[in-house]
This record gives C-alpha cells, sequence and structure tokens, in this order.
C-alpha cells in the first residue's frame, strides 16, 4: 500500500486544525473532466480546504448509480495534483479501504449505510490496522449513538489517531422538511460524549434540496460544529446521484460567504465578559430549576402515598390533560412553544409516576 506524500501529510494536518474546515466536491464522480472541472472550480473560491467524491455509492434502492468505482481514483489523485487539495473518499469494505490507499486518498469516510452495520465497519477498521490515516465517521442512518460510537471505537482500536465525526442527519418515515432529519440534540449530546473529536456538519445530506443549505450549515455554526462538508457539481441538476442538492462550485464560494462565521470576536474581551455574565444568570436560573423540580417531586410522592391509601390508579388522564391545558395558556403568555411545553411535561409526567410508583410499591 502507497502512503500519501510528507507534504500532503503535512497540509492533511493543518486542515485537520483549521476552522471552519471546509470539505467540497460532487456526490459520486462520474467522469474524469467532471472530478477536475469542479475541483479546479472548487479550488477557485479559495474557501475550500478538501475535496470529496464518492466512488462507491451505497444506494438506498437498486438501479441508481452505484458510483463510477476505483477507475474515479486516479482522477481524484489528478485533481489534488492540479488543486493542491487533499482528498476524501467514502469506504466500506476493506478492499475500498486497499483501493483507496494505493490511489493515496489523504482522508477516508465511512458512510451512514456502514456505520449501522458493525460488522462492516469491524472489516474496515481491520483494513486500517497499521495504516496512517485519518478517518471521519458519519451517523448511522438511525438515531442511534450507540452505533456511532461503536464505530468510533473499533476504529480508534485499530489503531488510527485521527478520528473526526460527520453529522449527516437521521432517516425518518414520511415526508418531512428534511431529507435526513438532523436531530441536532443528537449531534450535540454525541459531541458532549466525545469532546476531543472534531465534528463537522453535512447539510447537503441533511436538506436533500439546495434552498435549505444555507439554513441548516448556519445552524450547524452556531452550535459550534468545526466544520462542513457540502457537495459541488459543475451541472448539478444533471448530477448522476443526489441532483437536487448539489450546488455549483460558484454557489457554493457564494454561500460560505453568507454564514456568519460566529467565532469571530473570540478575542473581544468585552463580548467574553457579556457572555460569561448571562451564563452565570443561567446557571442560577438552572439551580433554581432544578430546586422547584425537586419539590415537585416530593409533592408527587405525597400524592403517591395518599393514592397507595386509597388504592387507585397513578395515572388519571384527566387530570394530566388538565396539568397540561393550563401550561399551554401560561406558556403562550411567556413565549414558549408548544412542542416545548409537551416534551417537557412528558419527562416531569414520566418522572413523577416514575416517584409516585416507589412509593406505591414501598
Ligand atoms: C455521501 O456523502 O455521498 C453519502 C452517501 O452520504 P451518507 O453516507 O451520509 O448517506
Ligand atoms: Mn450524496
Amino acid at each position: 500500500m502507497q502512503q500519501t506524500s510528507t507534504t500532503m501529510r503535512e497540509t492533511v494536518q493543518q486542515v485537520w486544525k483549521k476552522r471552519p474546515m471546509i470539505i467540497s466536491g460532487p456526490c459520486s464522480a462520474e467522469t474524469e473532466e467532471q472530478v477536475l472541472e469542479t475541483a479546479t472550480r472548487l479550488a477557485k473560491t479559495g474557501k475550500v480546504d478538501m475535496l470529496r467524491a464518492g466512488i462507491w455509492k451505497p444506494r438506498t434502492r437498486p438501479g441508481s448509480f452505484e458510483g463510477i468505482g476505483a477507475k474515479g481514483l486516479p482522477w481524484m489523485q489528478q485533481a489534488k495534483k492540479i488543486t493542491g487539495l487533499p482528498v476524501t473518499v467514502e469506504v466500506a469494505t476493506a478492499k475500498q479501504v486497499e483501493d483507496a490507499l494505493t490511489f493515496e486518498v489523504d482522508v477516508l469516510w465511512i458512510g451512514a449505510r456502514t456505520t449501522v452495520n458493525p460488522f462492516s465497519v469491524q472489516d474496515v477498521a481491520d483494513a486500517l490496522r497499521g495504516v496512517d490515516v485519518p478517518v471521519l465517521i458519519k451517523n448511522p442512518i438511525n438515531p442511534d449513538l450507540e452505533l456511532w460510537i461503536g464505530a468510533v471505537e473499533r476504529v480508534a482500536k485499530a489503531g488510527i489517531k485521527q478520528v473526526g465525526l460527520i453529522h449527516r442527519g437521521f432517516s425518518s418515515y414520511g415526508n418531512t422538511e428534511y431529507r435526513n432529519a438532523p436531530m441536532w440534540h443528537l449531534a450535540i449530546e454525541m459531541k458532549r460524549r466525545n469532546p476531543e473529536l472534531l465534528m463537522i456538519n453535512d447539510p447537503s445530506h441533511i436538506s436533500g434540496r439546495r434552498d435549505i443549505l444555507l439554513d441548516v450549515a448556519q445552524k450547524a455554526i452556531d452550535l459550534d460544529m468545526d466544520g462542513l462538508i457540502i457537495e459541488s457539481h459543475i451541472d448539478p441538476d444533471k448530477a448522476w446521484s443526489d441532483a437536487k442538492q448539489q450546488i455549483t462550485p460558484e454557489r457554493l464560494g457564494e454561500m460560505l460567504g453568507q454564514i456568519a462565521w460566529r467565532k469571530e470576536d473570540i478575542n473581544s474581551e468585552e463580548y467574553h465578559a457579556a457572555l460569561e455574565k448571562l451564563r452565570q444568570q443561567i446557571n442560577h436560573l438552572d439551580d433554581e430549576l432544578m430546586q422547584i423540580l425537586g419539590q415537585r417531586m416530593s409533592i408527587a410522592e405525597k400524592i403517591g402515598e395518599y393514592k397507595k391509601n386509597n388504592n387507585i390508579t397513578i395515572l388519571q388522564t384527566n387530570r394530566w390533560n388538565e396539568i397540561l391545558e393550563r401550561a399551554f395558556k401560561k406558556g403562550e403568555k411567556l413565549n414558549l412553544s408548544k412542542e416545548f411545553i409537551t416534551k417537557y411535561f412528558d419527562a416531569v409526567h414520566m418522572e413523577s409516576i416514575n416517584h409516585q410508583n416507589k412509593i406505591m410499591n414501598s
């Protein structure tokens, strides 16, 4: 297996540390001309740090374009030579890892349909043993953090030192605004559990369409993601895969210029002091909330005792509806959404039932 050259290795190290890290390129490599022209035009924007292209495409349904295969790897090598930018491709099998490394692919990524399968991840991880190459791991298609963490562990156990994460959203049944629901809270939780790993966002596969790409990208940056991977094609409507979500290199350059990069004024002391003050206020309020919730649960326990003594069930649906209705009315005045109130009270209700249950069974 060939290894990538020393200077390119240094470039990759710099890119790995750069914030925001921007990866772009077509969903799929289609022809040599398409890969090289996309790469050249992306490099011209001056805003892209790494080139991407799918060589082997795991498509959900058979019959759609399943990738050009290893034949596209020399095109990526050539794109790197012309632009000086490192390249990344998706790998799903040991053979694909071997082929990608033979053609000096600088960074590998594991796709969402692979992360769901521990056998496949292990196969890729075994092929990576003894190799020094950074690996990005997309979240699994289903909202299961354990699978995502499992993939990270398998790759890390194979000796890979540089592992990064890509948040690309999660499949959900039925028509939603997104192709893959972002479920931002899962990405946040993954980051909380793995603070040392970089996490970039993939607005293309979350959106599935061009018109909301910028919104998704902005939200990701607001949530302190480390970068973006966005698909770009020289003629998006004619792309052989994911045509609806791809944008031209020039549009990508423009879009990146429209994003408010939240880290810009990180050096301003005044900003820090103001932020610190607000955060302290939040901490005080959170403490109070916890205290109040604790008190609420002690009352629930008293109610539990009363219900036990009178031999009645814990759940009284009417009472619960009444609580929710009251909360909605109050919430409206306080600018709290119905969605939030429902989620909050569901959690409180569950905790309350557990407390009462403990009492009834004691
Ligand atoms: C891709 O990046 O082109 C791709 C197939 O993505 P995912 O694995 O997120 O579906
Ligand atoms: Mn794609």
